[in-house]
C-alpha cells in the first residue's frame, strides 16, 4: 500500500507559524495524509513547551495520522532539522556540536533547504544524516533548483548513504500538500511512528509535487537530466501542468533508454 505524508511543517509552536497542530491534523485526515513531520523553530521552544509539544503530537497521532515531532535549529546561519529527538536541548554555537547533540539524543540531523545558503560548510557537516534537496519555499513547487541538485551530487560524493528529502517549509494553510513524500508499506505492516521514522531515516520514499515523482535516493547523473531540463524550461515558457508532465515523462524515457 502506498501512503503519503508531509515534511518540514511549522505550526503555531513556531513564532512565525500560522496554523495550529490541531488544524493540521484535521487537514491530514481530510486529505488522507498518513504522516506529517513537524519541524518547529528551536528558538521558540523551551523545556516545558517541548514537553507539551511532544505530548500534543502523541495525543493527535491516532491510527490514521502519525505526527512526528521535530525541531529546526539555526546555528551559524545553517538550519538543521532534528527528527526523532525525545527531549529539548539548548542551542549550540557550532554546527558539528549541534549534530552530535542530536545524535546523542537519539535523533537524526538534516540540513534544511540546501539552495538557501551562499556557501555550505561541507567539512562541518560530515556527520549529517540527510539534506532537504527540494524545499517549496525556496525552490518553488514545480521542480527542485539546479543549485540544490548540484549540492545533492556533492553530498552524495562525500557520503553515499546521505538521505535526500523534499519539504514544504509550511507556515500557512494554503501551502498544505504542494509537495509530499510517498512511501510503500506492506499491507500487513502496522503504520506507526517507528515504521514511518525508519522509512524516513533509510530513504525509502519518493517525493512528488502531484505532477512529477522523484526518487532522490536512487538517482544517477542521467536521471537528473529530466529535472534539470524541466527546471530550465518551465519558468520562461509558462507551460501548463499537462505539458510539464508530458515533457518530463518524455525526457525521462529518453534518458532511461541511453
Ligand atoms: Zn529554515
Ligand atoms: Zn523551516
Amino acid at each position: 500500500m502506498q501512503i503519503r505524508g508531509l515534511f518540514h511543517i511549522h505550526t503555531t509552536y513556531s513564532w512565525d507559524g500560522k496554523v495550529t497542530l490541531d488544524k493540521l491534523a484535521s487537514l491530514c485526515r481530510k486529505e488522507r495524509y498518513k504522516f506529517i513531520v513537524i519541524t518547529e523553530h528551536a528558538e521558540s521552544i523551551n523545556d516545558k513547551v517541548m514537553e507539551n509539544f511532544i505530548q500534543k503530537c502523541e495525543s493527535l497521532s491516532t491510527g490514521d495520522v502519525i505526527i512526528i515531532p521535530g525541531l529546526e535549529f539555526i546555528c551559524n546561519e545553517i538550519h538543521i532539522i532534528a527528527l526523532g529527538i525525545r527531549g529539548h536541548f539548548s542551542q549550540h554555537k557550532d554546527v558539528e556540536d549541534l549534530i552530535n547533540a542530536i545524535h546523542n539524543n537519539g535523533g537524526i540531523a538534516i540540513l534544511a533547504h540546501v539552495s538557501y545558503y551562499k556557501e555550505i560548510p561541507y567539512e562541518k557537516l560530515k556527520n549529517i544524516d540527510g539534506i532537504e534537496v527540494w524545499n517549496v519555499r525556496y525552490d518553488g513547487r514545480y521542480a527542485p533548483s539546479i543549485k540544490a541538485l548540484r549540492v545533492l551530487r556533492k553530498f552524495k560524493s562525500l557520503n553515499n548513504r546521505i538521505v535526500a528529502y523534499g519539504g514544504l517549509d509550511l507556515h500557512n494553510e494554503h501551502e498544505f500538500g504542494k509537495l509530499s513524500i510517498v512511501m510503500e508499506i506492506n499491507d500487513n505492516k502496522q503504520i506507526d511512528y517507528d515504521t514511518i521514522l525508519n522509512l524516513l531515516k533509510t530513504g525509502n520514499f519518493k517525493v512528488t509535487n502531484n505532477l512529477i515523482v522523484i526518487n532522490f535516493n536512487n538517482i544517477s547523473a542521467l536521471s537528473l537530466m529530466p529535472i534539470v531540463i524541466l527546471r530550465l524550461i518551465h519558468t520562461p515558457l509558462h507551460l501548463t501542468k499537462k505539458i510539464v508532465v508530458k515533457i518530463f515523462k518524455i525526457i525521462q524515457q529518453i534518458s532511461n533508454l541511453r
